[in-house]
């Protein structure tokens, strides 16, 4: 079957070839591993495990790399490592954050039905290829050493004549406008503004290595060098595909390519750049630094809404209701309605795992459609809506379950109960979007319209208590009057 993907540098869909059928190779920005994960990055590592899986029914499992990078060096990790270990050197202190911080995201993920990638690189132990590609780049002429810095000029890469791509290519800007539209309180160092990292100088207690030739103090790298030498190390100078976030696409992914094809002299890093679309709560990104954020563990196992916690699987039908390049607003109505389908789903398809194991042809064919995973959900409430006469459609909504991740045989109870039950009272599918609402709220300070919801479901019967969680967060727990 034919596999089309949209390519973000050509700005389309395109019939997907792999360099070598054999050896079909991706590689993911993976995780700053300083602190939990919120469920806007769990979107990135859910959209391409299924292309992952989708790979490997293609291709063949054993014909599949899939490369996913745990980013370890890095001020944010430095910073937490001196708050929470004040008493411990630096270094050591940095290794139980990242060593912390990296099983938490195991145990996340591989809650949200994610199998492990083929090769998770860790950046602190790709320093040698960062200092051979920077050194290649300094050799070259695209990039110069000032003050123990390296620094890559995207302009001496746009004037060499030859067959690089042009700076600017991948995320459609063009290089003369980001000269003219730079700020100007740019490093001393910088011969322009529009110059970029790849190698500093340590401060004392950080972190370092030796540097590249021609500095004598030792130093770190900068972020975007990291993706390219692990790539590099993992999957070759050129590979089928490259994948993260539409954040990503500038200035990272720009950076990557600028460093691995004028190291290696070559038109293409990746043969296909994809990125998902955001994660927004009441239209906007999802993230840390607006602290608009819900951890993947909160999701999972607190009592952030009353006796309410979602399963994994829950959690990542949720997410692959919407295709991935699309933005989706992450609300409890969607959680809901993603835990009523799949219990349905599975009330059906629970005992039909023997006979024909193949999967259904229209699943294959909506997830090659540019990985439509809506589509590939619209399959299977057909196979649903089939299945109640027909067990050979129970057979294929079971094995269908499986592949896209959603289901492993759990019993419903476990996925869907979670020890609560309203019993004839209100639904938690009218209470739990209220409490969202009015959280939202009070966020906005709009305490008239926080009052008037918590009224309203007191006239429902439900009885709210605010309170902090371990982080100092506001949660509100909520019962029912008796
Ligand atoms: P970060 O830790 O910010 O580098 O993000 C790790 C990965 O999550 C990257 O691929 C980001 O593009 C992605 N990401 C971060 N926030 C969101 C969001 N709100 N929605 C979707 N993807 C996100
Ligand atoms: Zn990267």
């Amino acid at each position: 079957m034919e596999l089309r993907l949209y390519d973000t540098l050509s700005r389309e869909k395109r019939t997907f070839v792999p360099l070598d059928a054999d050896n079909v190779r991706m590689y993911v920005c993976g995780p700053t591993v300083y602190d939990f994960a919120h469920i806007g990055n769990a979107r990135p590592v859910i959209v391409f495990d299924v292309l992952f899986r989708l790979l490997r029914h293609l291709y063949g499992e054993a014909h599949v790399k899939y490369v996913r990078n745990i980013t370890d060096v890095d001020d944010k990790i430095n910073d937490r490592a001196a708050r929470d270990f004040p008493g411990l050197p630096l270094n050591e202190a940095i290794r139980k954050v990242t060593e912390q911080t990296g099983k938490q995201f195991h145990a996340d993920v591989d809650a949200l039905g994610c199998l492990r990638p083929t090769v998770e690189p860790r950046a602190t132990e790709h320093i040698g290829e960062m200092r051979e590609i920077i050194e290649r780049l300094v050799a070259g002429g695209f990039a110069y050493v000032a003050e123990d810095h390296v620094l890559f000029s995207p302009q001496a890469m746009n004037a060499a004549n030859s067959v690089l791509p042009r700076y600017g290519a991948l995320s459609n800007r063009s290089l003369d406008e980001m000269i003219a539209g730079a700020r100007v309180d740019v490093a001393p160092y910088k011969k322009d503004n529009t110059d970029f990292v790849l190698w500093k100088p340590s401060k004392p207690g950080e972190p370092s290595w030796p540097s590249p030739a021609g500095i004598a103090a030792q130093g770190r790298p900068g972020w975007h060098i990291e993706c390219s030498a692990m790539a590099w190390k993992h999957l070759g100078e050129h590979f089928d595909i490259h994948g993260g976030g539409i954040d990503l696409v500038f200035p990272h992914h720009e950076n990557e390519v600028a460093q691995t094809c004028c190291a290696f002299h070559r038109e293409r890093m990746a043969n296909t750049w994809m990125h998902n679309g955001f994660l927004q709560v009441e239209g906007e990104k999802m993230s840390k630094s607006l602290g608009n954020f819900i951890t993947i563990h909160e999701l999972l196992d607190t009592t952030r809404f009353g006796n309410n916690k979602w399963h994994g699987y829950v959690l990542r039908l949720a997410m692959l209701m919407t295709h991935y390049r699309q933005p989706i607003d992450w609300t409890v109505n969607r959680l809901v309605d993603a835990r009523r389908i799949l219990k349905d789903w599975i009330d059906v398809a629970m005992g039909y795992d023997d006979g024909d194991p193949s999967l259904p042809y229209q699943l294959i064919e909506a997830l090659a459609d540019d990985l439509n995973s809506a589509g590939a959900i619209a399959v299977l409430h057909t196979l649903h809506r089939e299945a109640r006469d027909n067990p050979i459609a129970a057979r294929h909504l079971n094995v269908a379950l499986r592949f896209l991740g959603i289901w492993n045989g759990e019993s419903t109870d476990e996925i869907y109960s979670y020890g609560f039950d309203v019993g004839g009272g209100p639904s938690e599918a009218d209470i739990l979007p209220l409490i969202e609402a009015r959280a939202a709220a009070r966020v906005r300070k709009d305490f008239k319209e926080s009052d008037r919801i918590r009224d309203e479901l007191f006239a429902m019967g439900v009885v709210l208590k605010d309170g902090k969680d371990s982080e100092g967060k506001p949660i509100t727990a909520w019962e029912i009057a008796r």
